[in-house]
């Protein structure tokens, strides 16, 4: 007897398409392919990512500060999933040959001896859209005494720190010591790096000046360093010097051409041999693909991302899509890598999800062949630089369109809504220096 579903239809003629990641790009096309098979029973649409919801990156940094609140900058996944079936898991290995991906999920991850479940998931076709991770150049001690800006835990972590070490201050009496707790340092002048201080300059000048009245706001230090020799190298040198300029005018040191080249708890040193005394190092030096999208039987580029071709295909191998940070994509109006940017996930997963639909049901295949719109960072309070269609711009302008820009892209309404509201209840209040105990903190203290 043939084999049918509960919806009566024979489970070999199904078509199965399975998303790794739901970052900009696997949120994209899940959406994309909810609306096109809500009805389909034919097909089924899966997701697998490691957490339960979509983090919308750009505004990282401003939950870092609290300007945002924690939540209101991520959507759970199940809130884009009509039909699709959502994991919440770890992918650990993809089988191209018997077209099968396993992952893994704990019971209780707080627990070192997690008892690790692991399932068999089996796709016709496979879209890897995993990102990437923090790249600390192989440099063991920088990993561990660093904070990162990558995740919302990571977000969390740096604010309860940031706030430490300003009640830390306001109570130490060695002038010394207190200004290696008021130095804080971010690596890497990238968008992620430079908008990372352009908030924390913000939130500890502020901070000091509403509330921290025993500390002497000359001892503040915030430092953006970078092994490269200008700022946020994606826009052009008048922009990236605007923007030097502009972050030097709110108070932040601007040291480049300088790589690092170890840290401690208490300090960094750069290669050059000068040393920093900070608690505070912050590393936003780059991405690079997780192990396990490096080690995947298929060409990779020599940063370790996998080479696609024109339709975003793994070259090689049929039915496997990689896109966004993991992938190697070259563009055609530049012959270079596509940078690894939300903008760019997003227009490739219009793309996967348009060649996914002409698999199943017939139609043309697109390549991919995006030029960007422009580029915006924001640079501190109502400052910002970018280019649009073309055009430069900076200043409060620059930083209201890139507001209204990410704003409208932030999805759901009551998120609007929510990031809108803390944006304008900033405008009139103090910042919060409340420190939350993490759930990492209560424990030690309860041992
Ligand atoms: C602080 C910060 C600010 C940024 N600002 C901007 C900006 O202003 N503009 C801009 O264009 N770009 C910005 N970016 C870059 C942007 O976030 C990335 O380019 C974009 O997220 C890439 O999309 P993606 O879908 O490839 O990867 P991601 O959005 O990183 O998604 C990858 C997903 O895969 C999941 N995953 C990873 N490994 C596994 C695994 N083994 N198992 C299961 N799930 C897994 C992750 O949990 C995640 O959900 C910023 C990045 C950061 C960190």
């Amino acid at each position: 007897m043939k084999k049918r579903d509960m919806n009566n239809i024979e489970v070999k003629d199904r078509k199965r398409i399975l998303i790794l990641g739901g970052g900009f790009a696997g949120i994209e096309i899940l959406r994309r392919l909810e609306n096109k098979f809500v009805n389909d029973f034919t097909v089924d649409v899966n997701m697998v990512s490691k957490d339960n919801f979509f983090l919308f990156t750009p505004m990282l940094p401003e939950v870092a500060s609290g300007m945002i609140e924690t939540r209101h900058i991520v959507t759970p996944v199940r809130a884009f999933c009509k039909r699709a079936r959502f994991y919440e898991a770890t992918v650990r290995s993809i089988d191209f040959q018997k077209k099968q991906v396993t992952i893994s999920n704990a019971i209780d991850d707080r627990n070192e001896s997690a008892n690790w479940h692991d399932h068999i998931l089996d796709y016709d076709y496979l879209v890897i859209s995993l990102g990437g991770e923090t790249n600390f150049f192989g440099m063991e001690d920088v990993k561990k005494y660093s904070y990162t800006m990558k995740s919302l835990g990571d977000a969390i972590a740096l604010r309860n720190h940031v706030i430490d070490m300003l009640e830390q201050a306001s109570i130490e009496q060695d002038r010394e010591l207190r200004k290696t707790l008021m130095t804080f340092v971010v690596v890497g002048a990238g968008f992620a790096g430079v908008e990372t201080v352009g908030e924390l300059n913000v939130l500890v000048r502020d901070a000091v000046r509403d509330f921290y009245h025993d500390v002497d706001i000359q001892d503040i230090r915030v430092i953006l360093a970078d092994a490269m020799d200008k700022v946020l190298p994606e826009v052009s040198d008048d922009l990236s010097k605007f923007a030097a300029q502009k972050l030097k005018e709110s108070g932040i040191e601007i040291i480049l051409k300088s790589p690092v080249s170890s840290a401690t708890l208490y300090d960094m040193k750069l290669k050059d041999g000068t040393v920093i005394g900070t608690h505070t190092l912050v590393w936003a030096g780059g991405v690079t693909p997780e192990k396990i999208v490096k080690e995947l039987q298929c060409e990779h580029d020599k940063g370790g991302r996998i080479i696609v071709d024109g339709y975003l295909e793994v070259k090689g191998i049929d039915g496997v899509y990689a896109l966004g940070d993991c992938a190697s994509i070259t563009d055609p109006h530049t012959e270079r890598p596509y940078p690894p940017t939300a903008q760019n996930a997003v227009e490739q997963a219009k793309v996967v999800a348009n060649n996914l639909i002409s698999a199943i049901r017939g139609g043309n295949k697109v390549s991919f062949n995006y030029k960007s719109r422009g580029i915006m960072a924001q640079i501190g309070k109502r400052k910002g630089v970018g280019i649009l269609f073309g055009m430069k711009t900076h200043g409060l302008l620059a930083w209201m369109i890139w507001r209204s820009y990410y704003l409208s892209h932030l999805p759901t309404l009551e998120k609007k809504l929510r990031v809108l509201t803390d944006w304008s209840i900033d405008l009139f209040f103090k910042p919060d220096v409340t420190r939350l105990k993490t759930f990492t903190e209560i424990q030690e203290r309860k041992e």
